[in-house]
């Protein structure tokens, strides 16, 4: 099995292909039978994992036109780095032995939406859950307003917002991980992320770790 390790481009270029496959309204739904169903009834080898925003419009098969055992998901609101999700990432890694992390941010995202209203003077208080998952997107925003002196939350670029999120979020698995870190270093792994435009349907990519994405 270990001979036929795909590298994390190949993988990157298959996810690129279905994607385009899903943008052009020209989707194979491959790998989605019964045989494939009782092909991987013993054991799963998915080509990547993708961590991505909860969104119901971010469907991970889907939008890469993927089939059962393709891909490990985890996705939570605004796609951010937890415990579990890192946890769950390095089982993909360690374990199954994938190449390739999609992290898969979204335009109009309600996350960095929340994110951004949060810092509002007047912003009203948060269920204490949602408030620690939107917490982690806060120094994004913060970032952002940095940049701009004159910007506001109400006038802040929210999709500027979204793409810090991003970047933030790729930095903080490598800081947090050292079995992703050193996964990266001895190039066995490569992180991709990507903004998926909800309108277009592609998932473009933004940052890059261990790959030209
Ligand atoms: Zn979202």
């Amino acid at each position: 099995m270990t001979d036929a390790r795909p590298t994390p481009t190949t993988v990157w270029n298959e996810m690129r292909r279905g994607n385009a496959r899903f943008v052009a309204g020209e989707p194979r739904h491959p790998r989605q039978d019964v045989e494939r169903r009782h092909e991987l009834e013993s054991a799963q080898k998915p080509r990547a994992v993708l961590f991505g925003c909860s969104d119901s419009r971010l469907a991970a098969e889907i939008i890469f036109d993927k089939g059962l055992g393709d891909l490990f998901v985890v996705r939570n609101a605004g796609q951010v780095v937890s415990d579990s999700a890192i946890a769950s990432i390095e089982y993909a890694v360690a374990v199954l032995d994938v190449s390739l992390i999609i992290v898969l941010a979204h335009d109009q995202c309600g996350a960095v939406r929340a994110a951004i209203d949060s810092t509002a003077l007047d912003a009203p208080e948060l269920p204490p859950h949602i408030w620690r998952l939107i917490a982690k997107i806060v120094p994004a925003v913060k970032r952002v307003l940095r940049t701009d002196p004159d910007a506001t939350p109400e006038s802040v670029d929210a999709e500027a917002v979204g793409a810090e999120h991003l970047r933030g979020t790729v930095d903080e698995l490598l800081a947090s991980s050292r079995l992703i870190a050193d996964a990266v270093a001895e190039g066995r792994l490569a992180i991709v992320g990507a903004n998926y435009r909800l309108g277009e349907g592609t998932a473009v990519p933004q940052v890059s770790v261990g790959i030209d994405a």
